[in-house]
């Protein structure tokens, strides 16, 4: 039986003579210690276990048992990732999700009833659209690549592949990043498919998540909506994946299972022999290298549908011309924002950067605000003026005196946080009706679903935020985006900066003139000969992605290597520095692998823990769990040293 706890392996019970008919898949109740436990039959025991120290399983539940393909998946992904099954497991139970299902639960979902008429596809739609639900129909593992520009109608087009899915009696499964945020697209799904789908991320209220869970399990719920985790659910009759704005970096967990959502997808459908589909309108150079490689399909949709223009972008090159002294507007910038709201158009301003001000210093004696618990400044917000860690909980008021030289009134804030560039605007613009979008000012998806139809019935005359905004919200009155600084993403030597940096502002510009008035980008920039900036200003997708993947394959780096990180972490430096070193001195010998460090993390503490790390380089085709499983098992770790394993790396802090 395996256990939904982060432990090797499944455990050994007795099967008792009422349960004899129990199959693989099952779901039982076990004792284990002291608890009672839910799990899943995995299969049969070894019979290693002296049959007088097990004790017999309690109870079957009346759930139907968890599919083969749905199994298989589990152990796929804990292998590939280096994770407990169990581990795997338990995002499979979802939580209490399934608790307390002793009885024949009634069924769960509503069956779809008035769903709108198709709509009118574009002739280019309806021949993606076609290829799709052919894929579908037919049934059997792909992957297709749904490519199409912001505003091309790419859910319309996956819709049709999702309807085709229902009407075979199979469940869609829909991927979204930052999902609690997404709320136009639910609204769309609603009426496409005249039911709403189950809904399943963090944010959901345990009685939804019980509702969908069952739903799933039972298969009475055709269409789930979900976050990255929504994958692990127990689907009774998947028949399509789709996993939308697959380039996202948000589709990568680095917390407990480190795993990508888009590649685990595209894993579940071979598993299941299900098509999955890819939807971008700035595909991951993972992604593409796939396409040419003959390993994915690819759809390409190439125009904004019903006629609407790809927005104008302009490069404003901040040192000829300079914002004035501790403002970050430029002066061509300012024009624009003037004659937009003269206009009766809205407009965003776009800095992915919360708070107020990145670092708030002392005048008098050049003290820096430091997290006590990380090796990060603190970050000043307004409100009351707090300072806080953007990595751990810490949070304080602002001081009156400064703690190093204990001046009064001398403290600076450096650099500018969204709520800095809504307070410029503010004072540029007092008539102007202004909000800030953040994870600050959004708490939950209601919060945001407000401040959406706020902007929707042109309440609000221009939207300061972060990337929460970037996301496939539809303004038809936004005629101007503003990025404030569109090289922030570019500084850090993050191995992906160039190509997140570009999807992110391409994303960003996407929002603009999305329906019949032409859409205006200023990107305010200091590198504005930098080819990301070039392929924004120029429209080149396609000429940027080419460039960038020719660098990635000189160096062997992703897609054309493959990585792996070791993070090592603990509260005591000595015991971590002995650790690395030890674990540097058994690496093993093998060709086409390298071992790099370990180093500091750039985040040297975090939560109070000092943290180092190694990069694991390695060409395309080696299998890189095998060479970590060997080297991590010839060293000791102490108690107080946590391991990570992160393979395919995307962040590397
Ligand atoms: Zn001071
Ligand atoms: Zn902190």
């Amino acid at each position: 039986v395996l256990l939904p706890l982060p432990l090797t392996g499944a455990f050994d019970y007795l099967c008792p003579a009422p349960l004899s008919d129990l199959a693989p898949g099952d779901f039982v109740e076990v004792p284990f210690g002291r608890k009672t436990l839910t799990g899943v039959v995995w299969g049969h025991a070894r019979g290693d276990v002296d049959p007088a120290k097990l004790k017999p399983i309690l109870a079957k539940l009346e759930i139907p048992p968890l599919p083969a393909p749905q199994r298989r998946f589990t152990d796929w992904v804990a292998a590939y990732t280096m994770s407990p099954p169990g581990a795997i497991l338990k995002m499979a139970l979802g939580g209490q999700a399934w608790k307390p299902f002793k009885r024949k639960p009634k069924g769960a979902g509503t069956p779809a009833s008035n769903p709108a008429a198709p709509p009118t596809l574009s002739p280019e739609q309806a021949a993606a659209a076609a290829a799709l639900t052919q894929k579908v129909t037919q049934g059997g593992a792909s992957v297709t690549l749904l490519d199409g520009v912001t505003g091309s109608g790419k859910t319309e087009v996956y819709c049709e592949a999702i309807a085709a899915c229902l009407a075979k009696g199979q469940q869609a499964l829909v991927l979204l990043p930052e999902i609690a945020l997404t709320t136009q697209i639910l609204d769309r799904f609603t009426a496409r498919f005249g039911t709403a789908p189950a809904l399943w991320h963090s944010d959901v209220s345990d009685s939804t998540r019980r509702h969908s869970w069952l739903g799933i399990a039972t298969g009475t719920t055709p269409l789930v909506v979900g976050a990255r985790s929504a994958l692990f659910l127990p689907y009774q009759n998947l028949g399509l994946i789709i996993v939308d704005e697959e380039h996202e970096s948000a589709f990568k967990q680095e917390d407990g299972v480190f795993y990508h959502g888009r590649d685990m997808a595209v894993a579940r459908g071979h598993i299941g022999q299900i098509p999955v589909v890819l939807a971008s309108a700035t595909p991951s150079l993972e992604t593409l290298a796939n396409v040419e490689s003959g390993r994915y399909d690819r759809l390409v949709l190439p125009q904004r549908h019903g006629g609407a223009v790809l927005p104008d972008v302009t490069l404003i090159d901040l040192c000829a011309h300079p914002p004035e002294r501790q403002s970050w507007l430029s002066p061509p910038l300012v024009s624009a924002l003037t004659q937009t709201f003269a206009d009766q158009g809205q407009a965003m301003l776009f800095l992915n950067r919360r708070g107020y001000a990145p670092l708030t210093l002392c005048r008098a004696c050049g003290h820096r605000f430091q997290c006590p618990n990380c090796s990060a400044w603190l970050v000043a917000h307004q409100g009351p003026p707090r300072l806080k860690c953007h990595h751990c909980d810490y949070s304080n008021p602002l001081p009156k005196h400064c703690p190093a030289c204990q001046a009064e009134g001398q403290f600076f804030a450096c650099g500018p946080g969204v709520e800095r560039i809504a307070e410029e605007a503010t004072r540029r613009f007092p008539n102007a009706r202004i909000a800030v979008m953040t994870s600050d000012t959004i708490e939950d998806s209601a919060a945001a679903s407000r401040l959406i139809a706020a902007m929707e019935a042109g309440e609000i005359d221009l939207l300061v935020g972060t990337q929460i905004m970037a996301k496939g919200h539809n303004f038809p009155n936004l005629v101007l985006v503003g990025v404030v600084d569109a090289d922030l993403g570019l500084a850090g030597g993050d191995l992906r900066a160039a190509e997140r940096t570009f999807q992110l502002l391409q994303q960003v510009a996407g929002r603009s003139g999305r329906s019949t008035r032409r859409g205006r980008v200023f990107l305010q920039t200091l590198q504005p000969t930098h080819p990301v900036m070039q392929a924004l200003a120029i429209g080149d997708r396609d000429g940027f992605l080419r460039a960038e993947a020719a660098e990635r394959r000189l160096y062997a780096m992703p897609p054309f290597g493959r990585l792996a990180a070791i993070i090592l972490s603990s509260p005591d430096a000595a015991i971590l520095g002995h650790v690395g070193e030890a674990l540097a001195k058994a690496v093993p010998a093998t060709p086409d692998i390298r071992v790099l460090g370990p180093a500091d993390a750039p985040l040297a503490l975090l939560r109070g823990r000092h943290r180092r790390r190694f990069l694991i380089k390695a060409g395309k085709t080696v299998r890189l769990q095998n060479f970590i499983q060997t080297w991590l098992g010839s060293v000791r770790f102490p108690r107080s040293v946590r391991v990570q394993i992160d393979i395919d790396p995307y962040s590397f802090f």
